[in-house]
């Protein structure tokens, strides 16, 4: 049967900083041929105007942290035929996912004046720990160039085209000599997803993990890497609690530190 009219695009905010929904309005020249491919029906960020569902491809922005949440991701995931997850939070619970370490009804006793105000669930999990996600995109922020790549993909009906392997391969593509091994600068490119264009052991700096887990991370090897660096435990443990912390071979590798 002929489609009518554009596909429709919906953009989802769950809890996060929207750091990621800029990614697509920071798109500039690709947003206009964004916006000519689909018709953008949802997208809070940049307009008032919905209209209605369903919507052929969503994205999704944001952990679910609260029972409202944790039951409206279920409409959003009947509302889309494909449904991508974007950003750390959105596909590991995010920097927030720190409580999932402790004890959240602790932290609200301390952080609120009225605590019996607050609701909300005792961790901080990715969108797919509560319905079927398409794909995931990385990053914290995603790469805007990869958030094209991905909407261009379903648009077209082809997986998307993104890259599996580490940090490692970016730096040696770009030329940028090791920290790690010329610096003993402790670095987790070598665990860390692709897709950022190795940007910060190009200024010298090791990468701290904002696009997550590579495929089959070896994190106990890089970790015995960084204790010859002489990083101590507790520091080990914290390197891998950052925006990825709940992203599972993050959290294994961090556990395995903690005293
Ligand atoms: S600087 Fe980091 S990401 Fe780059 S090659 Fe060395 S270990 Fe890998
Ligand atoms: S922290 Fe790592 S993944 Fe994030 S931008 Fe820097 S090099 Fe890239």
């Amino acid at each position: 049967m002929a489609r009518r009219g554009k596909p429709k695009l919906a953009v989802w905010k769950f809890a996060s900083c929207d750091g990621c929904q800029l990614s697509l309005l920071d798109c500039e020249d690709e947003l206009l041929a964004v916006a000519g491919a689909v018709e953008i029906a949802n997208f809070y960020e940049a307009s008032r105007a919905v209209v209605k569902g369903p919507y052929d491809l969503s994205l999704v922005e944001g952990s679910i942290t609260t029972p409202h949440d944790a039951e409206r991701i279920h409409a959003v995931r009947r509302a889309s035929k494909f449904l991508v997850t974007i950003g750390a939070c959105a596909t590991a619970g995010g920097i927030q996912a720190l409580r999932n370490f402790k004890d959240v009804k602790e932290f609200i006793s301390i952080v609120y004046a009225r605590p019996e105000y607050i609701e909300t669930l005792g961790k901080s999990t990715a969108i797919a720990d509560h319905v079927h996600v398409d794909f995931e995109l990385r990053g914290c922020p995603i790469d805007k160039h990869q958030l094209v790549e991905v909407i261009s993909a379903y648009l077209h009906g082809r997986k998307p085209n993104t890259p599996a392997h580490s940090v490692c391969v970016e730096c040696k593509r770009r030329g940028t000599v090791c920290v790690m091994v010329a610096q003993g600068v402790p670095c987790l490119g070598p665990v860390t997803q692709a897709g950022c264009g190795a940007i910060c052991p190009a200024y010298a700096r090791g990468c701290y993990g904002c696009f997550g887990p590579k495929e089959t991370p070896n994190t106990v090897s890089l970790s015995g890497w960084w204790g010859h660096l002489g990083v101590s435990q507790p520091d080990l443990m914290r390197a891998f609690r950052g925006f990825n912390a709940y992203a599972e071979a993050f959290r294994k590798e961090s556990e395995r530190h903690e005293k």
